[in-house]
């Protein structure tokens, strides 16, 4: 007689599916703004880009590409946290404090998608 209690069993899988979404769609939204930028995925701004509309003189020219610049690191900075989230995830890293190793609260983890650290290390910085 099979007592059918399979069901409950669940399979303790690491499921960042939720997470994976959020930070999917973040890094299409980091592209797409880098790109109005004129910047591609790596954060390199496109050589023909052209400033000179509308400035008058050459140090307008220079403090706005300057301005754009600052933006995609920015941008680049964010990009760069959430593959490497992305990544953890594919190797089973994802939600591991990179100072001492523990389990970060999925608390934390959903609060911040991008948490590399546990409250403690973070709160010891
Ligand atoms: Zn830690």
């Amino acid at each position: 007689m099979k007592a059918g209690g399979d069901k409950r069993k669940k399979p303790r899988m690491t499921d960042y599916s939720a997470a994976r979404d959020v930070l999917t769609t973040d890094r299409d939204k980091l592209v797409r703004q880098m790109a109005d930028l004129g910047a591609n995925e790596s954060g390199e701004l496109r050589s023909d880009l052209d400033f000179g509309e509308g400035f008058a003189d050459a140090a307008a020219i220079t403090a706005e590409r300057t301005e754009v610049i600052g933006r995609v690191e920015t941008l680049k900075i964010h990009l760069d946290d959430i593959d490497l989230a992305l990544a953890q995830m594919d190797n089973d890293t994802y939600g591991v404090c990179s100072q001492c190793g523990s389990q970060i609260s999925p608390e934390r983890m959903e609060a911040r998608p991008i948490s590399r650290l546990c409250m403690t290390c973070k709160s010891s910085l």
